[in-house]
């Protein structure tokens, strides 16, 4: 069946149109990039752990990952993940860093007393394994990276199931609620804004604002019936390198999208006054 349909399908089409579906087929065929492996995770334990703790905090860190890779495609890359321990902690996971010297990956430091259930319910490990996505920007990038991986860090939950609910925007919402209240530059453009808020220990808006370029950028794509996800799946298979610039980043995904979306968007956090206003769905 599948043999004859193949035959008679050139039949179809006149000669000269054969060589040419042919020809772009061909080509098409070589411009998709062969998808990556899994990232490959190495567990470096620079405390005492117990070996039961061990086994359910490599658990839940693999689950997040996998999860993580479920949306955006394999990140084909070598992680450590570094594990110290902070012992009567008043949260699961009190710190954690993106290490960003090869092999990239993540210091976590973890209070193993806490049960599977808050360690799951923590953002964390989701928020910096997701920082990983993109490349390491700089200080000036930084309320990009941050506003990327606190975008991502519920959307990487939501896959986890670890969300009440599936629909991460009430998530949003309140966190965006809370950093434009606590917006203190008046009219000035959040992206110029950014570094002050850095400097000043004002994070959490920070953060936020940035992440409101992300929700700007999904809905714009999901009209065009695509996801910001679809397209970070194109990015890692294709164009991730370690380190770009901002600008340069952003051109890469313009080029995905074949128009000038992300960087019209950055134009906007640059220049429109005040905390930016995010898109309600
Ligand atoms: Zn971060």
């Amino acid at each position: 069946m599948f043999r004859s349909a193949s035959l008679r399908w050139p039949g179809l089409l006149p000669h000269a149109v054969h060589g040419g579906v042919l020809a772009l087929l061909l080509v098409a065929a070589l411009a998709i990039p062969a998808p990556g492996a899994a990232a490959s995770l190495r567990y470096d334990w620079q405390d005492r752990f117990e070996r039961d703790d061990r086994l359910r905090l490599q658990r839940w860190i693999d689950a997040t990952q996998a999860g993580l890779e479920r949306l955006v495609g394999p990140l084909d890359l070598e992680l450590r993940v570094q594990m110290r321990r902070h012992d009567r902690a008043r949260e699961p996971v009190p710190w954690a860093q993106t290490l960003r010297a090869r092999p990239q990956g993540v210091r976590f430091h973890v209070d193993p007393a806490y049960p599977d259930s808050a360690f799951y319910g923590d953002w964390t490990a989701a928020h910096e394994l997701s920082h990983l996505v993109l490349p390491y920007l700089g200080d000036g990038g930084s309320w990009f990276s941050e506003g990327f991986a606190s975008y991502m860090q519920y959307q990487v939950l939501a896959e986890m199931g670890a969300l009440e609910h599936a629909d991460p925007m009430p998530i949003y919402r309140r966190h965006l609620d809370a950093a434009r209240a606590g917006y203190p530059y008046g009219e000035q453009p959040f992206a110029h804004a950014a570094a002050s808020l850095r400097r000043a220990g004002r994070y959490s808006v920070m953060y936020w604002g940035g992440a409101v370029y992300f929700l700007r950028v999904d809905a714009a794509l999901r009209e065009r019936h695509r996801t910001l996800v679809d397209v970070l799946r194109e990015y890692l298979a294709c164009c991730r390198r370690d380190h770009d610039r901002l600008d340069d980043l952003v051109a890469r995904l313009d080029g995905l999208t074949g128009d000038r979306l992300f960087s019209r968007e950055l134009q906007r956090m640059r220049s429109e006054p005040g905390f930016p206003r995010w898109p309600e769905r």
